[in-house]
């Protein structure tokens, strides 16, 4: 069965988070008629699952069943080699229930200096899932590599930006250009996949 998205279909994000649905729309280059799953008064499920592709997913079915509509939906998280791919897909939960990323970015070095690792390598992982509510689903992620630096630099971005340098590049995600980091980052070459598989 070809799982394609006709242009000007209604699809719900599957987000309660304005940003992440903008960020979506923008990537989607405006073909589609978005509503999210906040609007529509859906709950938001349990992450229950153990890797972002099946977190992705469950949100993406949540949704779809829900609504009666194709959903999309995303994880992400950031990834550290020298702490067995902690904090992964409790990314978000390490900054606790202030959502301070200072406090989770502290814990990182915190755990780094307690495995007395030299190793400073990590990755951010994009999973993004589209769901039709008759059953069929397609998943894909992105990853981007870099290395960790402590004390963070930069103020812009989000989460775990600042303490983040992508290979290649003498600027962490908090001190580049939006535009720059939009061009590699796990995110975009998730979108990148998933436009190739669906548009
Ligand atoms: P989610 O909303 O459950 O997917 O949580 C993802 C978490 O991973 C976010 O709260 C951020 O802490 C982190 N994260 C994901 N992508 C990025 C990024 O591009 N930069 C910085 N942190 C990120």
């Amino acid at each position: 069965m070809a799982l394609k998205l006709e242009p000007g279909a209604r699809l719900v994000v599957a987000t309660h988070n304005p940003g992440k649905a903008r960020e979506i729309s923008e990537i989607l280059e405006g073909r589609f008629e978005l509503v999210t799953a906040g609007e529509l008064g859906l709950g938001e499920p349990e992450e229950t699952e153990s890797t972002f592709t099946g977190n992705a997913m469950l949100k993406a079915r949540a949704a779809a069943e829900a609504s009666g509509l194709v959903a999309i939906a995303d994880d992400s998280g950031l990834s550290v080699t020298a702490l067995g791919g902690q904090p992964g897909i409790y990314s978000a939960r390490w900054a606790g229930p202030g959502k301070d990323f200072a406090v989770a970015m502290q814990k990182v070095a915190d755990r780094l200096e307690e495995v007395e690792s030299d190793d400073r390598s990590a990755w951010f992982t994009s999973a993004l899932a589209v769901a039709w509510p008759d059953g069929p689903a397609v998943v894909v992620e992105g990853r981007v590599d870099g290395t960790l630096v402590f004390p963070p630099r930069g103020a812009r971005g989000f989460g775990y930006d600042p303490i983040f340098l992508p290979d290649g590049e003498n600027l962490t995600f908090g001190e580049m250009e939006p535009t720059r980091k939009d061009a590699m980052s796990h995110r975009a070459l998730a979108f990148a996949k998933l436009k190739a598989a669906l548009l």
